[in-house]
């Protein structure tokens, strides 16, 4: 039975990720950090079934930076494949906090290289590298080739850790991959996203529960895709016997707009009745024109998306209707001591 070890398992993608490799009959052993309260609620399915957890999945203490922890874990595990997920993974929010970001992401994955060359079981090894690496780019559609030109403290991290990964590649002869991954959404999406934000609010104001929607600028494109086609492609790439890095992206562009149609569309709304522009939510540089081109992740891997950037809008307002309507009528009939 394969070991995997996964930093971010509480993360969007770490719990995706996660349902896929028990299907595929792994172990999982995840990383998690100290926080106030156990409610790991992207895992809490997986984590409260007595068939799953200490049996086949296993959660563990270990902070980026306590690096004696990390190693003495790492050796106990043994794990077959490593899926660096962990960090802060929101670019707005990096402008605010570039260093913890910046130690995080860069110095975090560094520190993970670093042990990975004395294990003895040479691990293959997975870093969740993303597309605001290539910040302001010249050209579209970006590929492997690309030059990195990142525009904000979460590209400059993740590009520093990016090259790092190459370089230890070829430096060490380490099965190291980058996936170069563009956003990637689902109803898992953490709330401090626009594609999350505008369905929560479509349903929230279907359901009565908000009145406006406050949006920066709607016409930035990007090239979104679905979170459980992206782990599928992590999956994929460690499942090769050289390393490499892939684009992972849909190569589809679309506006905020569309995701805003979309959503009050699928809640018989019409959007031009709750939607205010605020300044407060522009970028300070918002980079342009990332779409990528997948086609080394399509040919290498036989990878490409299957989920419509269509259904997973709908179906993350559909989700957020659920969750917003399970919560108003638990705050309605309030279980009683
Ligand atoms: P999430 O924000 O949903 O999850 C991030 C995970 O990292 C969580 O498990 C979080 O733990 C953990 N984490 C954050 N900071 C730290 C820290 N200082 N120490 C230890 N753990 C930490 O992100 P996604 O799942 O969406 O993304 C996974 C990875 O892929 C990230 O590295 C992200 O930057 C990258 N990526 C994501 C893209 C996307 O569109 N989703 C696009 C390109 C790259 P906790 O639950 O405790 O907060």
């Amino acid at each position: 039975m394969p070991i995997a070890f996964i930093t971010g398992i509480t993360g969007q993608d770490g719990s995706y990720l996660t349902e896929l490799l028990l299907a595929k009959g792994y172990t999982v052993h995840g990383s998690v950090r100290r926080t106030s309260s156990l409610d790991r609620s992207r895992l809490h399915h997986l984590y409260t079934n007595p068939e799953i957890y200490s049996q086949r999945l296993f959660l563990h203490y270990a902070d980026l930076d306590d690096v004696t922890n990390l190693r003495r874990l790492l050796l106990k595990v043994a794990p077959d494949e490593i899926y660096h997920l962990a960090g802060q993974s929101h670019v707005g929010l990096s402008f605010e906090i570039p260093e913890s970001t910046c130690d995080d992401t860069a110095m975090g994955t560094l520190r993970i290289l670093e042990i990975l060359r004395d294990l003895p079981g040479k691990p293959h090894f997975f870093h969740a590298a993303s597309s605001e690496i290539f910040g302001s780019p010249d050209s579209y559609p970006q590929n492997e080739s690309t030059p990195f030109r990142p525009v904000s403290p979460y590209g400059c991290a993740k590009a520093f850790a990016a090259n790092m990964v190459r370089v230890y590649r070829d430096s060490f002869g380490m099965h190291a991959t980058n996936g170069i991954m563009y956003n990637h959404e689902s109803p898992r999406r953490g709330e401090n996203f626009v594609t999350q934000k505008v369905c929560q609010a479509a349903a929230a104001i279907k359901l009565g529960l908000q009145s406006k929607l406050r949006m920066g600028d709607t016409s930035a494109e990007r090239d979104w895709g679905d979170a459980r086609d992206f782990v599928h492609a992590m999956w994929l790439s460690m499942q090769r016997d050289v390393a490499d890095d892939y684009i992972i992206a849909t190569g589809i562009t679309h506006k905020v707009q569309d995701i805003v149609e979309i959503a009050f569309d699928y809640v018989n709304l019409d959007w031009k009745n709750f939607i205010e522009s605020d300044p407060r939510f522009m970028r300070p540089a918002d980079p342009k024109m990332l779409v990528g081109d997948a086609s080394h992740a399509q040919k290498a891997l036989g990878w490409k998306p299957t989920i419509t950037f269509q259904k997973m809008i709908q179906e993350m307002t559909q989700a957020s209707l659920n969750q917003l309507s399970s919560k108003s009528r638990a705050n309605k009939n309030p279980v009683q001591d």
